[in-house]
C-alpha cells in the first residue's frame, strides 16, 4: 500500500497570511488563514509554517500570525518576518517572536524591501538556532550572496525558497543551488512555486532528499500542487518522507 498518509507528518514550510498592501507587493495580498486551513484539509497537509505577506513594518502582521497560530496551534507554525533596514525595531520584534510567541523561523524577502541579512541578524538567528527562509531570486549575484551567508553562519539553516526556480523557464539556477546545497551543510531548498516537477527531481538527485523541503508559497499556490509535483517524481518512500516532513520536523525542532 502506498499513500501519503503512510509517511510521517506532512509539513508545508512556506505559506503566507495577511491582508498585505499592494504598494508593497502585488503578488501576495488578501491571504486569509481560513483559506490556508481549507487548502491544508484539501491537500492532506498536517502542519503549515505561516509567515506575513510583504509590509514596510511587520508589527501588525506579526500579531496576525501570532493570533492565527494561537487559534490553531496543532496546525500552524509561526514564522516572523521583519524589515532588516530598521535594526532596532527588527531585533525587538524577533526577540518577542522567539521568546514570547514561540515562532520557529524567519522569512526574509530581500527583493520586496525586507533588506538582506547581515551580521547582527545572522548572529541572532544563530543564538536562537532558528531556520531562515530566504526568497531566492534567480540571479547569480543573489545566489552568490546567499551561499556566502550560509557558509559564514554554519549554525543557521538557510532555506532557499523556490530553489531558484521561480518565474524562470530554464533549470540552470535550480541546478546551481542544488549543487551548492550538496556542498554547504546548512543550505536547503524548498519546493515552493518551482516551475516544473522535473526540476524538483533533479534537485533531489544532485543534493539528496535530506536537503529539500515541501513548501507551497500558499495560499497563492495550493499545497496540492507541489505535493502532486513531488508524487510525479516517483521518489522512494524514505526520500518522500524526508521531503514531505522529516527534514522540516528536524529543522523546526518538532
Ligand atoms: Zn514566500
Amino acid at each position: 500500500m502506498r499513500g501519503k498518509r503512510e509517511t510521517a507528518m506532512i509539513i508545508d514550510t512556506h505559506a503566507h497570511i495577511g491582508l498585505g498592501e499592494r504598494l508593497s507587493d502585488t503578488y501576495q495580498v488578501d491571504q486569509s488563514v481560513e483559506v490556508v486551513l481549507q487548502q491544508m484539509a484539501e491537500a492532506g497537509v498536517d502542519k503549515t509554517c505561516v509567515m506575513p505577506v510583504a509590509y514596510v513594518d511587520y508589527a501588525a502582521a506579526i500579531e496576525e500570525v501570532r493570533e492565527a497560530v494561537a487559534a490553531h496551534p496543532d496546525k500552524l507554525i509561526g514564522y516572523a518576518r521583519v524589515n532588516l533596514n530598521h535594526r532596532e525595531r527588527a531585533s525587538a520584534q524577533l526577540q518577542r517572536c522567539f521568546e514570547m510567541y514561540g515562532f520557529r523561523g524567519v522569512k526574509i524577502h530581500p527583493g520586496s524591501g525586507d533588506g538582506f541579512p547581515t551580521r547582527w541578524f545572522m548572529e541572532m538567528m544563530g543564538e536562537y538556532g532558528r531556520p531562515l527562509l530566504l526568497h531566492t531570486t534567480p540571479d547569480l549575484a543573489v545566489i552568490d550572496a546567499i551561499t556566502h551567508l550560509a557558509r559564514s553562519y554554519p549554525k543557521v539553516p538557510v532555506i532557499c525558497g523556490h530553489m531558484g526556480g521561480f518565474g524562470v523557464f530554464n533549470p540552470g539556477f535550480v541546478k546551481l543551488l542544488a549543487t551548492e546545497a550538496k556542498q554547504i551543510e546548512n543550505l536547503y531548498l524548498d519546493t515552493a512555486f518551482v516551475f516544473l516537477h522535473q526540476w524538483i527531481g533533479m534537485a533531489v538527485e544532485i543534493c539528496g532528499p535530506e536537503k529539500v523541503l515541501l513548501g507551497s508559497d500558499g495560499p497563492v499556490l495550493h499545497p496540492a500542487i507541489p505535493l502532486k509535483q513531488i508524487e510525479l517524481c516517483h521518489f522512494s518512500d524514505s526520500e518522500r518522507g524526508l521531503i514531505l516532513g522529516g527534514n522540516a520536523s528536524k529543522l523546526l525542532g518538532l
